[in-house]
């Protein structure tokens, strides 16, 4: 397989109800592909400018729902001004499903604070859906076109979940709760974690099921709901597999993984108020996060030609994601900002880690074997 770049792409939501209240100001500009950031604190100097692969500009245009967010509305001047969800489908899905379907292993991340839009892109809510249902419903409908010739179709689903550094099965709410999963290492497949349960699929409303048990099981903490699910990456996993026979009568499967990954809120934890569990909680995410970065900043040295040592070993999120950053994958990476004055910091930090991701380079190869 080629050579080829981690694809960037950045969204930015509108305002929250939380910055309407705080009468925030819009801080990011967005055109022909690039992003422009100010610091509020410095309205004469010009604004950070930053390129990535793609743009979403979700903050406004269309008409605004009563909820304060925007939607489409071809109707208006600006109608199509607002990027939707189904526009990030057709840039980021589609490709995925297409990659599914030559035998390519693909990765999609979402990287962000807190409230930024990582859980909208890649899951998304009640009609709005993300990537992750339109990308299992339409390749359940392709199936079923496909069906009845020589060629069998299998797809199974795993939910994993990172808190604490511990890897939890969120489709065994069984599974032991204190210890976790362990990582094991395979030579060519890379690190995975031992009895994750991995489940024949053959409709998206059995993987929505399986996504709602999933949430479900998902740790809850002692103070607020809202902040753990913040805290904690979840991983969603998909599983490919189109078994035919060539002219000779041999078994041939091509495979592809495709891993969704809606890391945790990537703000720095403030250690007001907590203790005990909860800092504990806060070091081993920023553990996860910040070896995410240093394994993302060695990935970016090496494509840039210097010899350095990648530190996946460093958190359990940078193992499962060896072979999203490093290796066999076409990668993409959604790096969600909020739009607001008072969230400066947070979405320059965001930027910066996306324009330091996209020099990333990966070398995704067909996965067919003739099966055992
Ligand atoms: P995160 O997962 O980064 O913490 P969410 O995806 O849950 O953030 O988004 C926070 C809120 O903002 C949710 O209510 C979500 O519906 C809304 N939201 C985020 N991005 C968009 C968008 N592009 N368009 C409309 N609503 C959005
Ligand atoms: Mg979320």
């Amino acid at each position: 397989g080629a050579e080829e770049n981690l694809k960037v792409a950045v969204r930015v939501r509108s305002f929250n109800k939380r910055e309407i209240d705080m009468n925030a100001k819009p801080i990011i500009e967005m055109s022909a592909g690039q992003t422009v950031i100010r610091n509020p604190a410095e309205p004469a100097e010009d604004g950070k400018k930053f390129a990535f692969d793609y743009s979403y500009w979700s903050f406004d245009g269309g008409k605004q729902r009563s909820d304060g967010f925007w939607e489409p509305d071809l109707a208006q001047p600006n109608g199509k001004k607002y990027c939707d969800q189904n526009k990030v489908f057709e840039d980021l899905g589609k490709g995925m499903l297409s990659n599914a379907w030559e035998g390519y292993n693909s990765t999609l991340f979402a990287y962000g604070q807190t409230g930024s839009g990582k859980s909208y892109s890649v899951v998304g809510y009640g009609p709005n859906k993300g990537i992750v249902p339109m990308f299992c419903e339409q390749l359940f409908a392709e199936i079923g076109t496909k069906k009845g010739g020589d060629t069998a179709y299998e797809v199974t689903f795993s939910m994993l979940e990172i808190y604490n550094e511990i890897v939890r099965d969120l489709l065994n709410p069984n599974s032991d709760k204190k210890k976790g999963l362990r990582i094991r290492q395979h030579p060519k497949k890379g690190f995975w974690p031992e009895q994750l349960a991995v489940v024949p699929v053959d409709s998206y409303q059995a993987i929505s099921n399986k996504m709602d048990q999933g949430a479900t099981t998902r740790t809850i903490a002692a103070t607020n709901m809202n902040a753990t699910s913040s805290r904690a990456h979840t991983i969603v996993c998909i599983t490919f597999i189109q078994k035919s026979k060539n002219s000779a009568g041999q078994e041939l499967a091509k495979s592809s993984v495709v891993n969704l990954v809606d890391l945790a809120g990537s703000e720095r934890v403030s250690s007001t108020g907590a203790t005990g569990d909860r800092l504990k909680e806060g070091a081993a995410i920023n553990q996860s996060l910040s070896a995410l970065g240093n394994v993302i900043s060695a990935l970016a040295d090496q494509s840039n030609g210097k010899k350095v040592k990648v530190p996946y070993r460093d958190s359990v999120l940078t193992q499962l994601l060896m072979n999203a950053l490093g290796g066999n994958s076409k990668t993409i990476m959604i790096a969600a900002i909020s739009p607001a004055d008072i969230n400066y910091e947070e979405s320059l930090s965001t930027l910066r880690y996306a324009d330091r991701a996209k020099q990333i380079k990966t070398r995704a190869i067909i996965n067919e074997d003739p099966t055992e």
